[in-house]
């Protein structure tokens, strides 16, 4: 989500339509052979699991790596956001431009939308000296692997390994990175529900995903039995969203 207002009318639909056209083949391929076979074929698929650090960032698409929490866990509250990051050995915290998940905590307490990402930042940092690692700083956009004002997810990794980041691998699918493994369901709900409202939304591809041109969940789990559960959870998440979503379950090998 942008709080830039510059990318507004004909020159953010232009942008649209040419990150949609690049984005395009794998929205199809995922619809035509499904997440499985997909990741199946996708050669050294396993250095895709494996996190270079464990620094915490936004499940956005434009911030890949470590471990991931909406806008920082700025959804949640401290001493929640805190008993996850243990869990998850969080070494160190990052805030980003255009952060949707700050815009959101903005609106929710009545605060100035426009001046989200200044919210973000203090998140993190306070997050951070609770938890007594590195604030490792604000990624900006020229830092982020999407443009300004454009979400390009075609899908939302509902990761129950939490060791996956796609950035690993080319040509796989670009996507929100939902941290399942650390989180509760109910949490781990909200977190997939805002990926999906985001990619809909009007900093998304928005109408782009329909029927034909489905926006995908991609469930990731290496145990068939906490698999099915989190493919459960998805698929309730995604109900209210009819056939523009599809559920891609990944057994790992
Ligand atoms: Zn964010």
């Amino acid at each position: 989500m942008s709080s830039n207002s510059s990318v507004v009318g004909q020159d953010h639909l232009f942008l649209v339509d040419k990150e949609w056209k690049e984005v395009l083949p794998t929205v199809l391929k995922l619809k035509k052979i499904g997440g499985r076979k997909y990741f199946n074929e996708t050669e050294n698929i396993s250095e895709a699991f494996s996190l270079s650090d464990t620094d915490l960032r936004c499940i956005d698409e434009g911030t890949a790596g470590g471990v991931h929490m909406a806008g920082s866990g700025i959804l949640l509250n401290i001493n929640r956001a805190e008993e996850i990051c243990k869990k998850a050995n969080v070494s160190g915290v990052y805030s980003h431009a255009e952060c949707g998940a700050a815009r959101i905590y903005a609106k929710r307490e009545n605060l100035d939308e426009e001046e989200s990402d200044e919210f973000g930042i203090e998140w993190a940092k306070t997050l951070a000296e609770k938890l007594k690692v590195p604030y490792k700083g604000h990624i900006e956009i020229e830092k982020m692997v999407r443009p300004s004002g454009l979400h390009t997810a075609v899908a939302a990794y509902y990761d129950g390994t939490g060791k996956f980041d796609n950035s690993k691998i080319a040509g796989l699918p670009k996507g929100f990175v939902i941290n399942r493994k650390y989180l509760d369901s109910d949490y781990g709900k909200t977190e997939l529900k805002t990926a999906i409202e985001i990619a809909f939304g009007s900093h998304g591809f928005s109408e782009k995903f329909n029927q034909e041109t489905p926006f995908s969940v991609i469930v990731l789990g290496s145990e068939k039995e906490t698999l099915d559960t989190e493919a459960a959870e998805a698929r309730e998440v995604a109900a209210s969203f009819g056939e523009r979503v599809l559920i891609h379950s990944v057994l790992l090998k």
